[in-house]
């Protein structure tokens, strides 16, 4: 079967607000441009792609977020069903992008926990589910977005992105170890309230957070895939934890100096250098991921800076 991409190659932008601020080359990989909105449909689309060449028949998503949103807007281009079941804290911005893509939006639960367990008990023999962080394909789908970097001739000296369950991380990761940027630490950044991954490194262990009380809901996994923890013990990878507010003013700052709108989520990895992060004060230069996010309009950044 031919595999046709459904994801685009992103620019990879030298900032110059950035780099003025942070006294430095600062470049930014634009994976807000994807046509979902965020990074995820490079994983999502190999995934999503490989489960039709082994028969299936329709993709289900527990995501009310851009793993759910990559998921249906894959499944339009294809031609194949989608259901996306999500809890009832899914947003309504969330909900019209979901349907808009024609796909099928099943409200059930009060978590995406309940709404998890509701499409594993109702998976039909010939769907495929697809998990937003959490498999090989994923991974090597964003590890596309590293080589894309080599091809610009760029070599960072530090790599910095955001953490949710940690696909991108895995992805990042097992492209940067493919290219042979070995010696280029990743800075793992997520919010206070969010901050699963830095929790599991603390702890030496993979660790389930009690609750998600960030802003950033695309950072809203619980618990990191095993791939993350294990990458970090073979890999260069900082943690670092930044508040909502910081996360919320990088994404302003993002706004004003490149005209791009993106969630907090993405905001964490962007305050590392609005924040000047001490783990980028010896880098030469730095390359930051801005993984995007469909699911924050200009109302809501507007009443978020307010609250
Ligand atoms: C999914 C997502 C993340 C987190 O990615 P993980 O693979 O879950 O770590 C961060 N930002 C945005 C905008 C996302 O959609």
């Amino acid at each position: 079967m031919y595999m046709s991409n459904l994801y685009i190659e992103t620019p990879t932008l030298l900032s110059e607000p950035l780099s003025l601020t942070a006294g430095k080359p600062v470049w930014l990989k634009l994976e807000a441009l994807q046509p979902s909105g965020s990074f995820k449909l490079r994983g999502v689309s190999l995934l999503c792609q490989q489960e039709l060449a082994r028969g299936a028949r329709g993709f289900v998503s527990s995501s009310g977020g851009n793993a759910g949103i990559a998921v249906a807007y894959v499944g339009r281009k294809l031609g194949v069903p989608v259901r996306v079941v999500v809890p009832e804290t899914t947003s309504e911005v969330a909900r019209q992008l979901i349907r808009a893509e024609g796909a099928e939006l099943i409200v059930h639960g009060e978590s995406w926990f309940e709404a998890n367990a509701y499409v594993q008990e109702s998976l039909a023999w010939d769907e495929a589910f697809i998990h937003p962080f959490d498999h090989p394909l994923l991974w090597q789908g964003h590890s596309s977005l590293i080589y894309e970097v080599v091809q610009c001739g760029i070599k960072p000296s530090v790599v910095v992105l955001s953490v949710g369950g940690g696909g991108l991380l895995c992805g990042a990761v097992e492209g940067m170890q493919r290219v042979g940027w070995h010696d280029v630490p990743v800075l793992a950044m997520e919010t206070e309230g969010a901050e699963s991954f830095a929790a599991a490194r603390a702890a030496g262990r993979a660790v389930r957070l009690p609750a998600i009380t960030s802003i950033a809901s695309s950072l809203g996994a619980r618990q990191v895939c095993d791939q993350a923890l294990t990458w970090a013990d073979q890999h260069p990878v900082i943690s670092e934890v930044v508040s909502d507010a910081a996360a919320l003013i990088a994404c302003e700052r993002l706004l004003q100096d490149h005209r791009l709108l993106v969630e907090p989520a993405c905001g964490a990895a962007l305050a590392a250098v609005t924040e000047s992060s001490k783990h980028l004060q010896s880098a030469e230069s730095i390359l930051v991921i801005v993984c995007g996010g469909v699911t924050m309009t200009d109302v809501q950044m507007r009443q978020l800076l307010v609250d």
